[in-house]
This record gives structure tokens, sequence and C-alpha cells, in this order.
């Protein structure tokens, strides 16, 4: 996809991707120059593609990245909190910690902005913390505790800091776990990837038999009364939320 918005530096990549309205929120852009992909990405960091990390797992594409932030930024104000599930490479939780933690924030606030990776292969939780680790901010991040990666099982969510602002899904969920839905702050957002979720007309469609099968991205709003609603926006291919490698 789109070969010509890789570059050969990270600004190079971010600076394309926004040029070609891949990505066209200008927080979304600053956030994504604050964080090099290389520290990230073993191989092509600047190319926009998706890349192996081990234990079957892939860095997402920049611009879907990107488009992730997007969905997500106007509940990605400074002082949010943030659950980032399948996190991986540990890229995009570096991303919305730049979105959602002050300059300057120290970890004595209380309306503090915090982020929370959780992946269920703890050598991916390494990894991230290491990522992370390659730049000084990234460190103090991590020190002070404002970013925090946790092995467990991402279909729980991580109820020991809800309720979240904004919840992201890096896997593709068999289903979409209503206990995300319940950890959502009001107002909140979930950003997720279901295999076989369908909107009321398609399950009408596929009794005639007429099929919408693939993995769809679905985002979901708490309002701020606590009703809930669902919109499927576009379709996708991500590895599967599943049980832990044994
Ligand atoms: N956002 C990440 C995506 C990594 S791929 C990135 O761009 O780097 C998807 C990740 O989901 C993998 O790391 C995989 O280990 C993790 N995963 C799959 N099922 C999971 C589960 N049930 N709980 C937590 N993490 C899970």
């Amino acid at each position: 996809m789109a070969w010509y918005c890789s570059g050969s530096t990270n600004t190079e990549l971010v600076e394309n991707l926004f040029k070609a309205e891949l990505i066209k929120n200008e927080r979304v852009k600053e956030a994504m120059l604050g964080v090099d992909r290389a520290h990230y990405a073993p191989s092509r960091p600047y190319f926009d593609s998706p890349q192996s990390i081990g234990h079957g797992a892939t860095i997402s594409a920049p611009h879907m990245h990107g488009h992730a932030c997007e969905y997500l930024i106007d509940h990605l104000y400074p002082g949010a909190r943030v659950l980032d599930i399948g996190s991986g490479s540990g890229y995009l939780t570096h991303v919305l910690a730049n979105l959602v933690i002050k300059p300057g924030q120290t970890g004595q606030d209380p309306n503090q902005g915090r982020v929370i990776g959780i992946d269920h292969i703890p050598e991916l939780v390494d990894l991230a913390r290491s990522n992370m680790n390659k730049s000084k901010e990234g460190q103090r991040l991590q020190q002070l505790g404002l970013v925090q990666f946790i092995t467990g099982d991402g279909r729980l969510g991580w109820e020991a800091e809800a309720p979240y602002d904004a919840i992201h899904v890096g896997a593709a969920a068999e289903e979409m776990h209503p206990v995300l839905i319940e950890q959502l702050r009001a107002p909140g957002r979930l950003f997720i990837p279901v295999e076989s979720e369908y909107t009321a007309t398609e399950t009408a469609l596929s009794y005639l038999g007429i099929g919408h099968g693939g993995q769809w991205i679905w985002v979901v709003d708490k309002k701020a009364d606590g009703s809930v609603q669902k919109e499927k926006v576009f379709q996708v291919r991500y590895v599967p939320l599943t049980d832990a490698p044994r």
C-alpha cells in the first residue's frame, strides 16, 4: 500500500503520510514525529507496511497506527487514561502516551495522563519495555509509571486502572467483549477489530445468503449519559486476539 509514503527517516515517513492524507490530524502527526519507529520495527522501520516482530505478532503499518489515533483523538486529551490491548512492539503505546501525557508531567498529578499496554506474550511485554527504553523520554515515562506494560489477557481489559477514556485493541477479537465497554469512561471510545460482528441489516441479509465476512474495525462510543453506540467503519487484517500460546 502506498509505497511512496515510506521515507528514509522517521520525519520523512510521517510527513509523507500527512501529505498523502493518510493521517490528517496535526496532533497525531506531532505524536508520531515524537517516536522513532526504528526503536520498534526491526527492519525497514520507515516503510508503510506491517513488519514481523516474532511470536506470530506484527507491528502494524504506520498508516494504521495513524488511523487508530485519529479515530480516538477526541478522547486523547492531555490527562486522559488509555488502554492499548495487544501492545506488541510498544510503538503505538508510546504514540498514545505522547498524546495524553502532559509535557513535564512528574507522576504526582492526580489528573495525570496514563497509558497501559497489555499483551499476553511475556517476551513481547519485555520487548515493548526495552524498545521504549531506547529513548530518554520513553525511559522517563516508564520510570514515572506513566506508561506501563503488563502481561495479561487483553480480552478482560485491565480493571485495576479503569475507567479509560480510550481503549485501543491491536488484534482481531472474536466478539465485542462487553467487559471492554464496561471499562470505558462515559464519555469514552473503544477502537476494536472484530472478526464476526454484524449490523442489524447485515444479519437480515445473511438470512438471504448474502455474507459480510472478514474483520472490521468497530468504534464503540459510551456517551456521557452511559448509552452505547456502535459503528462499523472499515475492513482490516489483524492477527487474532486469542488464548495465550502454551
Ligand atoms: N499494536 C501492536 C500490534 C501487535 S500484533 C503493534 O503495532 O506493535 C497483535 C498483538 O496482540 C500481539 O502482540 C499478540 O501477542 C497480542 N495478543 C493477541 N491476543 C491477545 C490477548 N488475548 N491478550 C493480549 N494480547 C494479545
